[in-house]
Parts: C-alpha cells; structure tokens; sequence
C-alpha cells in the first residue's frame, strides 16, 4: 500500500522537483508570516523590513532563511535573546508540505500553482481567524479572483466537451446563499459574515459540488475539534469557522472528485 502510494507519487514528478517545490514553499511560507502579522494591523506586506519583534534589530540575511534561521537560532533573537515563536517555522513547513502535496496530486498544472495559491490564502486566514475572529476581505477576495481563474478555465473545457456548466456557475452563490439566510435569521449568533464571503469566494473554485463537500467536512471537523478543546483547553463556545471551513475547501480542491466519487459507489452500492 505504501510503496504502491509512493509509486503513484514519484510518477507525477521526479525527485528533485519535489524539493524544489518544497523549497519555494517555505520561501512562501515565511511570506505567510508577514502577511498573518501584519494584515490584521492593516501594515503593509510589501514593504520588506524584518526586525525582531523585541528589540527592533534588523536580521541579517542568514537569518532569514525559512525553518533553519530559527532552528540554527534555537527559536531566539541573536540580539536580545528573547524567545522568537515557533509559529514562524511551523506556518513555513506546513506551506512548505501543502505546496508539496499540490504537486502530488495535480501534478506540474497550472491547477497545482492555483491550489497552492488557494492553500497560502487558507493558511493565512485560518490563523487570522483563530486569533482575532475575523477573516480579512482581501483574503476572501484573493480567494474569490483566483477562484474565477480556475472557474474560466474549467467552464472553457467543458464547453468544449459539450458537458454542463451548471456546477460551476452555481458554486459561488447557492451555499453561501443557504448560510447568507442563517446569518440574518441567528442575527450573526450562527455564523458570521466572513464565512459566509468565504465560502461565496471557494465556491467559484470548487463548483457547488465541492462547496457543498467543502462545508460538510468543513462543520464535522469543526463539531468534533471545537468540543474536544471545549474540552481539552476549555476554550468557550465561541467557534471561529474560518479554520474548519478552510479544512474543508483544501481537502476538497484536493481530492474532491475522488470522495464525491466513492460516496456516490457507497450509496449505489457498485
Ligand atoms: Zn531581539
């Protein structure tokens, strides 16, 4: 199972593509930091300054290095010795892996290089959401921009094969319609206006199929992990979505075909 798996993975690209495409990731990774830093404070991404949180000292270049800097550093500032958090390589590794299982399933496609923008956005705003229960516009709208990229190109091929352009066209409006109705009748108690944006935004990405997938996987992982750190870290009842729902529209970009597929088989009994 597992050498049939590594089979299929090493047919899509070679080996040094994957470190390669690993590598550019964390680069993007520690891009994603500034972007969760500064977005919520409404400071500039572009403009390219770090210094320690600290004591201000600007970093050199050697300790810049995505995930080594910290780890050569033991997670401390060379000037003051304070702590520096070990968000900054984790968000790096983790866009880093993200990057790397876009290749593996999609392959070297433009659809890989629009999943892997699509997973930097979900990356950032789950952590932005997390912390301050907000979810900035300009991530949904990136979202929504690189969500309609991926729509044209799908609706161009399928017009071409004479097939239904339905599901596209309905992505972007009939789940976050549904959710629309729910914010206004709970009074925002349910779920806020971000999410609803949110999902109006994937929707283009990932047709109404997936958007519907997206939210069901999007709700169980956020039932069973919100009461387990009800639980756990006796986090109270306020739930920020933005993460589960982000869960659930990387796994359907993902490998959304594949589960409608089987769920499908399981019903039809084939
Ligand atoms: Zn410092």
């Amino acid at each position: 199972m597992l050498k049939q798996t590594a089979e299929i993975i090493m047919k899509t690209a070679p080996v040094p593509v994957y470190i390669f495409v690993f590598l550019y990731g964390i680069v993007f990774g520690s891009f994603l930091n500034v972007c969760i830093y500064r977005l919520p404070k409404g400071e500039s991404i572009v403009r390219v300054n770090s210094h320690c949180m600290t004591c201000g000292k600007k970093l050199h270049w050697y300790e810049l290095i995505p995930i080594f800097s910290w780890l050569f550093l033991r997670g401390k500032c060379h000037g003051c010795r304070s702590r520096i958090s070990a968000q900054y390589p984790l968000i790096e590794a983790a866009t880093g892996l993200l990057f790397v299982f876009c290749l593996a399933v999609k392959g070297l496609t433009i659809d890989m290089l629009l999943c892997q923008a699509l997973m930097c956005a979900l990356l950032v705003l789950s952590v932005i959401d997390a912390r301050t229960k907000e979810i900035p516009n300009g991530i949904n709208i990136f979202i929504a921009v690189i969500g309609l990229i991926r729509a044209v190109i799908n609706i161009i091929s399928l017009i071409k094969n004479h097939e239904n352009v339905l599901d596209i066209v309905l992505g972007p409006v009939v789940v976050s319609g549904v959710l629309m109705l729910i914010l206004i009748i709970s009074g925002g108690g349910a779920i806020g206006g971000g999410d609803v944006k949110l999902m109006a935004a994937a929707g283009l990405f990932l047709g109404l199929k997936g958007t519907v997938l997206a939210l069901i996987i999007g709700c169980i992982a956020g039932s069973i992990i919100h009461i387990a750190l009800m639980k756990i870290r006796h986090l109270g009842r306020q739930l920020a979505m933005g993460p589960y729902l982000s869960l659930g529209i990387a796994v359907t970009a993902l490998w959304g075909s594949e589960i409608t597929a089987w769920y499908l088989r399981l019903l039809t009994g084939a």
